[in-house]
């Protein structure tokens, strides 16, 4: 497979650290507003690469953090709110957002407040190395103790406006940013050996990646907005500690959705709202358009685009039901498409496969639609049009949700307490074997005080 890298601005091969496993870090949102359709353009995106590397048989290890003590916070509670609370609304939200949009929960979701100990610990590394340094204020990480700061935005080091991002006149170069920041009157705070206070933001993704995905990973990921400071800071922080080569293998960012070629966002106040829209689309309307571009082309948002991305969207509905209809009644026609069928599947995976190329593979769906409403096709295409479009749901989860019916949910059940007894007598090779046939189905295991339970995925 081939993806674009930030850090190399090249096409390159994608090459895990740990063959058929990948580690994967996606920063998440600052919870202090409600998430946008924005927000969803990144998260949506995400999500289809991980199915699409689950489609690939990678074992995918994901994480999305939570920020859940920033100043965005503590500002927006103001005297009469306590910070929790609005962290606490604005995670709910993120959470009903990613549900609401197929969108599968990553493997970990850890929130900063959880993660103080890695977080102070990181700063006290950083602090033996001399990696930062004291202000009244806070603990400042030192840009010019990192040769290579500036790789992956490129940024220009003598640009003015850069020491405006975090403006503290005492900072020894205009780049460098807080770690801790000191405790202030009335704001939350957190004992820690070099003073009292909380976090700068960017330390919390290197420590928290680093607790769950280790000193080395291999994509790290976010929207476009996040190259610089955020990254850029990260990956400071993460390389000066780390001893062998890079820290991540593989940058992606996702361009904007932009409203009005503005981009959109909460402090512009020119979002949609997600509830606005679910009245009208549905969420699976909602994914095939954010898919629809290039996840590096910017996406200008308007509701007539979102309208025409839904019409698309039903024709293949359509082609899908007719396969379904045909499957089901039995009734076949004489048009064997069974090789036209295979070629489009293979024509949209290539496409995948090079840097996730949607809007190519929709070109070959929409082929692949048009045959199963044009002709009257036979029992073997229609069953390899009914394959195609389910492998493909698996990856871009277009298709109307799947209702799991009372039985098929006992029978589920029934499997995994079957794997579970397996496990007790050690045969591996049968549990593991029944596991994989229950994920293939989109069915998940979790084990619980009370046993195994299966967990229908969409
Ligand atoms: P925030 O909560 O603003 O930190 O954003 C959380 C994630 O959503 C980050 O990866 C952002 O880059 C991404 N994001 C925010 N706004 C947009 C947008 N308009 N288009 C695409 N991604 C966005
Ligand atoms: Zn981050």
């Amino acid at each position: 497979m081939k993806l674009f890298n930030t850090l190399s601005r090249e096409i390159e091969d994608f090459k895990p650290i740990q063959s058929g496993k990948v580690g994967m870090y996606v920063c998440g949102p600052t919870t202090y507003d409600k998430s946008h359709i924005g927000h969803a353009r990144t998260y949506v995106f995400f999500d289809f690469f991980r199915r699409f590397l689950e489609f690939k048989k990678f074992d995918v290890n994901f994480i999305i953090n939570l920020t859940d003590i920033d100043d965005k916070i503590i500002k927006k509670a103001g005297k009469n709110q306590e910070w929790q609370t609005v962290t606490d609304i604005y995670s709910r939200y993120f959470i009903w957002m990613l549900e609401k949009l197929r969108i599968k929960m990553p493997t970990t979701f850890p929130r900063v407040t959880n993660h103080m100990q890695e977080i102070i610990e990181f700063i006290q590394e950083l602090l033996d190395e001399k990696k930062v340094y004291t202000l009244d204020d806070g603990l400042y990480f030192d840009t010019s103790t990192f040769k290579e700061y500036g790789k992956l935005s490129k940024v220009n080091l003598s640009d003015k406006n850069i020491s405006k991002i975090e403006n503290v006149k005492e900072k020894r170069n205009p780049a460098d940013f807080a770690v801790w920041k000191f405790k202030k009157k009335d704001e939350p705070y957190w004992f820690a050996p070099f003073g009292e206070g909380r976090p700068g933001w960017h330390i919390e993704c290197s420590a928290m990646s680093k607790r769950y995905l280790g000193e080395q990973f291999d994509i790290h990921g976010g929207g476009m907005d996040l190259i610089f400071p955020h990254h850029e800071n990260e990956l400071a922080q993460s390389e000066c500690l780390l001893k062998k080569g890079n820290w991540v293998n593989h940058w992606m960012h996702v361009a904007y959705l932009t409203i009005d070629k503005t981009k959109m966002s909460k402090s512009l106040k020119n979002f949609i709202g997600m509830e606005e829209l679910f009245d009208v689309y549905s969420p699976e309307v909602i994914r095939f358009y954010l898919l629809s571009a290039h996840y590096r082309t910017q996406l200008d948002f308007t509701y007539d685009k979102l309208k025409k991305a839904k019409e698309q969207w039903e024709k293949i509905i359509r082609a899908w039901y007719t396969v379904l209809q045909r499957m089901e009644n039995k009734t076949f026609g004489g048009d064997d498409l069974s090789k036209e069928i295979l070629h489009e599947f293979d024509h949209v995976i290539e496409a995948l496969e090079n840097d996730l190329k949607t809007p190519i593979a929709y070109k070959y769906i929409n082929f692949m639609a048009a045959m199963a409403l044009s002709n009257d096709l036979d029992e073997t295409s229609t069953k390899y049009a009914k394959q195609a479009f389910e492998k493909l749901d698996a990856i871009f989860a277009f298709l109307p949700k799947k209702s799991w019916t009372k039985k098929e949910g006992i029978l589920a059940q029934s499997l995994a307490d079957m794997r579970e007894q397996f496990r007790e007598l050690k045969r591996f090779d049968l549990s593991d074997k029944i596991r994989d046939k229950l994920t293939e189905q989109g069915i998940k295991i979790e084990d619980t005080k009370g046993g195994p339970k299966v967990k229908f995925e969409v």
